[in-house]
Order: structure tokens, then C-alpha cells, then sequence
């Protein structure tokens, strides 16, 4: 089976990530799956965003100036939804304000809002309806230790908000994601959740939760993950090494391991515009990581792209 399309954020290497713009797009070119990142507002709302922060993709320092913490960052927790929905999104900046990728769309235009989750589900499914095509979501549950700590426990209201749009079950068109291993564990063993989880997997220095990222790529570590979670989301540099001396690249094995443990493997990002070290072509990034790792999913910013590869290769 060829590996599912998982359009990363949207068809982000389009258009701004996470608007609904970004989600109908990756849907028209035929992604399998649209995936949604899930942070909570300071009225408890759930709204569709990468980060805690909203700096980086909206005008909310122009719109709302001195409401940043002591670290000045602006936080999606100290904003009402209503206040929220004011602001304009925009392509990524980094902390200079210049893009993060200059070649994506620039136009800083007023077009593009914040959705809730329900909201996105609901055009999601509406987008089935008038289009006659279903496509799969990819739910994350963003930084649930830090909702936490900043009083709110955002998991039950997520899988009661994807309940609500009918993703319950193991058949369902979802996978829900976490970097959170503690919380995976306790959707699956203490809420009772039947769906497919994803264990992403970060880099320890990342401090993205309090979960030890490098027992989790061991075997062992597999294979107890296989207990709680149906795959694992790398990112692609642990999934392949680079031989310096002739630029060769070799399986790093975690794949392999995975596969043995059952898990199936989805690794981010694979991105037009930003190549792994080693790669000289997005195409041949694909092929190695389809052909030579059989994946069995790829997050991509460029769902289209991926798409044609597998269709050529398949014939
Ligand atoms: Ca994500």
C-alpha cells in the first residue's frame, strides 16, 4: 500500500498554515489526511494553531501592542476567541520578521482568519459533502503539560469536540498525535480513546514535553510503545544517516525497529523549499524514503508534490 499524503498545517508551501484556505487546497489536490494543531484561548476555546505563540503568523503585536508576556511573545492563552478572531494571519516570520520561506505566498493581505477545531471539522465535512470525497484529519493535542500549568486541561475537550464530528473508532479517518507520550497513554488507558495515536518523536534538547525522546527510539522503547500507540511521527533526520565522506545515506535503522514493533512510521516534514542534509532533490527525497524506508505516511507542506511522485512511481 502506498503511503498516506498527510498535508502538513494545510498545503502550507501555499498558502499561510492552518487557515482553511491551506486545509481546501491540500483537500482539491487530493491529500489524504488534513492535519490540525489544537492549542486552547484564554475563554477555553480550541482553536487550530502551531503554536502557543501567534507572533509569528498574525498581526497581533500591530492589533493588540504590550499584550505579550515578559518573554515577548504573545500567547493564544491570553486572547478571548473573540479577540482572536480579529486577527490576520500571515505566512511564518521569524523573530526578525523576515520569512521563514520568501518563496511562499507573501501577500499580507486581510483574508486569512483562526478557525476553532469545530469549525475546521465542519468545513471539513462540508467540504465531503459538496466535493463527494472523504479525507482523513490528523489531530494534534498541542503542548497538553503547558495548557496544564497555565490552567486548563485542554484533552477532554478535544476528543469530545472530534466525538461530536463523529471520530471515535479505530476505523475512523484519524490519527490523533501527540509529542506527549504520558498523554497518549492516558487517552488510550484511562479515557478510553479508540482511535489511532501517533507518538511524535522530538528531540530531547527541544523541550517540547517532559517525555525522553532518545528511550523511545530504541526497541525496547518501540515495543513498549507499541502497547499505547498505532505509529510514530520522526522527524526525518533521525530516520537516516549521512556518510560525509561520499554523501551515501543510509537507513539509520529506526524505521526498521518500528516496523518490528508494528508501528507504523509517518515522518515530518518533507518540504520543497527546505531539503534534509544530503538530499539534493525533493524527488529524491521521496524515493528514499518510500522506496528504501517504506514509510508508511509522509507530513508534507506540499501535498501535491507528493502526490505525483508516488503516482509516477506506482505507474
Ligand atoms: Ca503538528
Amino acid at each position: 500500500m502506498r503511503p498516506v499524503v498527510i498535508a502538513h498545517r494545510g498545503a502550507c508551501g501555499y498558502l499561510p498554515e492552518h487557515t482553511l484556505p491551506a486545509k481546501a487546497l491540500a483537500y482539491a489536490m487530493g491529500a489524504d489526511y488534513l492535519e490540525q494543531d489544537v492549542v486552547a484561548t484564554r475563554d477555553d476555546a480550541l482553536v487550530v494553531l502551531h503554536d502557543i505563540h501567534i507572533d509569528r503568523v498574525t498581526d497581533v503585536a500591530i492589533q493588540y501592542p504590550g499584550r505579550n508576556r515578559a518573554d515577548g511573545r504573545y500567547y493564544v492563552r491570553d486572547f478571548d476567541l473573540e479577540e482572536l478572531k480579529r486577527l490576520h494571519v500571515h505566512e511564518r516570520k521569524g523573530p526578525d520578521g523576515s520569512p521563514i520561506y520568501p518563496d511562499r505566498y507573501q501577500d499580507t493581505g486581510e483574508i486569512f482568519r483562526i478557525q476553532t477545531f469545530a469549525e475546521e471539522l465542519e468545513f471539513v465535512r462540508s467540504l465531503e459533502e459538496s466535493n463527494g470525497r472523504r479525507v482523513g484529519i490528523y489531530p494534534e493535542i498541542k503542548r497538553p503539560e503547558w495548557h496544564r500549568g497555565d490552567g486548563v486541561d485542554i484533552t477532554p475537550d478535544f476528543l469530545k469536540t472530534l466525538a461530536d464530528y463523529g471520530y471515535q473508532s479505530h476505523s475512523d479517518r484519524v490519527y490523533v498525535q501527540c509529542f506527549d507520550a504520558q498523554e497518549l497513554r492516558r487517552i488510550r488507558n484511562e479515557m478510553g480513546c479508540r482511535m489511532k495515536l501517533i507518538q511524535l518523536i522530538a528531540e530531547d534538547s527541544w523541550q517540547e514535553s517532559s517525555t525522553r525522546y532518545a528511550a523511545l527510539r530504541t526497541q525496547e522503547g518501540l515495543d513498549r510503545l507499541a502497547r499505547t500507540v498505532d505509529g510514530i511521527g520522526p522527524w526525518l533526520p533521525r530516520a537516516y544517516r549521512l556518510r560525509k565522506r561520499d554523501g551515501k545515506i543510509f537507513a539509520s535503522g529506526l524505521v526498521q525497529r518500528a516496523h518490528k514493533a508494528g508501528l507504523a512510521v509517518h515522518p515530518y516534514t518533507f518540504r520543497v523549499d527546505e531539503l534534509p542534509d544530503g538530499f539534493t532533490s525533493f524527488d529524491a527525497l521521496l524515493a528514499f524514503f518510500v522506496d528504501e524506508l517504506a514509510v508508511d505516511g509522509l507530513f508534507t507542506d506540499f501535498p501535491d508534490r507528493a502526490l505525483q511522485f508516488l503516482r509516477r512511481i506506482s505507474g
